[in-house]
Formats: structure tokens, sequence, C-alpha cells
């Protein structure tokens, strides 16, 4: 991408997004009470509002000839399209696929949900999406049209742009290469793609009333992953896997992890752990819904192994905590929700961790606003935030550079 289209994009879409929020804040507005509001020239709005036109972004509602006194043309006023879904977020996990589609103001306007087996080949998930978006456009009556972004979360560590995704050998499955041309093909808007779990990072960071600038967030889940915002950014790393927290070693004598080591974080901390280790010391819970009725009655065998987890993880915590110094800590899952004790013993490990570093406070460290049912979300945010919070990464393709490199193939 050449700089230079690269600023003009900027600016084409810095102006569509004053004349979208003009339209938001008024619900509708002749293009010469639209100059006036945003600033614009009447030639740079006409341009403006003919691509949103264009697009189906915006629709003339209706002119203004009934009140219109004296003589000339009447005007057109211009408003939103309550039907134009603008922004698609899209969390493929490892046994499902979540959808998001949202309006101008950033608003959801539809969800849904479509499980599918572990092992289901990445062309056939990329269907089962487009099927799910589909259902959702014709059961809530939206077009994609004007589709500004799409925002794509997928498993396991990922590297870069236009596919060029690193195969891990420890990540689970076949690796989603090509997801990101899938949709951009299909959508004709450009797409960013990232490990979902560094996509709930990011939203967690963007959900904190004064935006985390410096963020560590570790999810407890089927694996454990991780992700960490720092200066503002969502930060991936030289490799992909910044922030893979999961992997660091927590016992050097443990039992072996699905990477080959031994004692990572993950093989003490994901749920299939704590369940288990929840029945070795002889507690009778096979799921996170009994592990939830276990900490309702305060069961003692339960709470002493949600404070040893706890603890585990506010050690590896501590560790990312002394290297960034962020101003929160976030633990991610259904189980940091379920299990407050692990919260709470990871906070009160850390504060240990950090006790020689001579701050007023130490950092916040709190249960994840997003559930583990919001991940079609975290993709969205990817896509609401590229700026400041994802200045500096690597920008969607465009649909001119989608062009050149198709042609090229
Ligand atoms: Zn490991």
């Amino acid at each position: 991408m050449s700089t230079t289209t690269g600023v003009q994009a900027l600016v084409r879409r810095t102006h569509e997004e004053r004349v979208l929020a003009a339209l938001r804040a008024e619900g509708a507005l002749s293009r010469a009470g639209l100059a006036q509001r945003v600033g614009l020239s009447r030639t740079t709005l006409s341009e403006i509002t003919a691509q949103l036109l264009d697009r189906g972004a915006i629709v003339v509602l209706d002119t203004d000839a009934a009140v219109r006194r004296g003589s000339g043309r009447p005007a057109e006023r211009l408003a939103l399209d309550p039907s134009a879904g603008q922004y698609l977020g899209v969390d493929f996990g490892h046994r499902r696929v979540q959808v998001a589609i949202a309006d101008a103001s950033h608003e959801i306007l539809a969800s849904g949900l479509e499980r599918y087996d572990d092992g289901l080949a990445w062309d056939e998930r990329v269907s089962l999406a487009f099927d799910t978006i589909d259902r959702l456009s014709s059961e809530h009556g939206l077009h994609l049209n004007a589709l500004q972004a799409v925002g794509i979360g997928v498993p396991g560590p990922y590297t870069g742009r236009h596919g060029d995704h690193s195969v891990v050998a420890w990540n689970r499955g076949a690796t989603p290469d090509g997801v990101d041309r899938s949709f951009a093909t299909r959508f004709d808007a450009p797409v960013t793609v990232d490990n979902n779990t560094r996509l709930a990072a990011l939203a967690e960071a963007v959900s904190s009333p004064e935006g985390a600038s410096d963020l560590v967030y570790v999810r407890l889940s089927d694996g454990v992953g991780g992700g960490l915002v720092v200066g503002g950014r969502l930060t991936r790393g030289a490799r992909g896997f910044a922030g893979e927290l999961g992997h660091v070693t927590a016992d050097p004598a443990g039992t072996v992890c699905r990477c080959g080591k031994r004692g990572c974080l993950e093989t003490l901390a994901s749920v299939p752990a704590i369940l288990a280790a929840c029945r070795v010391q002889g507690a009778d819970v096979t799921d996170l819904a009994d592990l939830a009725a276990a900490v309702e009655r305060a069961d003692p065998v339960v709470d002493a192994v949600l404070r040893r987890v706890g603890s585990v993880v506010g050690h590896v915590l501590g560790a990312a905590a002394m290297t960034l110094d962020p101003v929160e800590v976030v633990i991610g899952g259904e189980i940091a929700h379920i299990a407050p004790a692990i919260v709470e013993q990871a906070a009160r490990t850390l504060r240990y961790e950090l006790y020689s570093i001579p701050v007023d406070g130490p950092c916040q460290v709190r249960a994840g606003r997003l559930r583990d049912s919001d991940g079609a979300v975290g993709a969205l945010a990817a896509i609401f935030h590229q700026s400041p919070l994802l200045a500096g990464y690597p920008e969607p393709e465009t649909s001119d550079e989608r062009n050149t490199r198709r042609s090229a193939q």
C-alpha cells in the first residue's frame, strides 16, 4: 500500500465517519445541513454522500418540499439506512462460529452461533459462517452492501496479513489459511484477522472506562491463551506468539503439555485441568455447572483447588506484570466468573510478586467483562478501534490491493 493511498483512504474514512455520526445524532439532514454540521465543503460532502448512498449506508429519506418556503429545487434529506449492516464480527472457535453484525453507530443489529465438530475443515467452517450471516441478514431484514470492515478471530497464533498464518506444531487442528481471502472476496470489504484471545484482550482494553493503555490478559478455557496491549497497541510480537501465557512453565516437574513441554500453565489452569484436579481431590465435578454448584455451597475441597490454581496463575501473571507494568491484569473465560476465588487468589499472589515495586497501588486484577459467548464482540472491537489501539498494526487489505493480488495469481 502506498502511503498516499493510505492517507487518502484514511481521510475519506474520517469524513465518512463524521457524516455518519452527524446523521446518527440528527436522524435526517439535507446536504446543506450536513455540510454545515460536519464542516466539509459542498463538493467534498457531495462526493462522500454519493459514495455512502452508492454503498447503501445511507438513504434519501424524503425532500423538504412540504416545509420549504420560496422557490428552488426541494432539498433531499439523508438518513442512515437502518437495515445496513456496516461491520461484521466473526469468531471461529474450535467447535463453533459466532457472528455479529453492527450498524454505523456500532450497535449490534443481529448475532448468532453455529456449532461444528472439532475436526471440521476450514473451508466448511467458512461456509457455515456465510450461511449464518445469510440467515441473520434475512431474519433481521439487513443488507451488507455497505459493509465497512470485517473482523475475524481464529484460534491459535496468527502472525500476519493475507493469510500468512504461522503453523505452530501445538496449534490444534488445521490452520485457517485463506479465511481472510474468502471473506474479502465474498464481502468486498477490508478484513482483519487475528487470534481470538488476542482480540479479546483488545476488547477488554477498550472496555475499560479510560481505555487501558497497558494490559495483560489471560483466558482460562479449554486451553489457556493470552494477549498483551502495550502502549495502547495490541502486540503480536516478532513471531506472533506475544502473550501466549498458557505455555509458560508453571511446574517444571508437572505433566506433559500438548506443546511437548512439561508443566505449562495450561496443564494446571485450563478448565479441563481444574475439573480434573477437583476430581483427584475427591470432589464430584465433571463440568462447569458442577463446579458452579460446588462454589455455591462453599465446598472446601473445591475452594482449595481453585486457590491453588489462582496462585499458579498469579505467579505467571506476576512475571508478565513485572515485564510490562500494566494498568490492568484481566483473567478471562467463564470460569473467572464461576470461580471468583481464582481471581482473588491471583490478585493476592500478584501483589506479593510485585511487593518490591515502590508504587502507590498495584495494578488492578479483574475478571474479564466479555464472556466466552462474546467472541464476535472482540472481533468487532478490533475493527471499531483500529486507531489508536491498532495504530501500527498491519493494515487491512484495500480492494485495490486485493485486485492487484488477484490478478497476479
Ligand atoms: Zn505448553
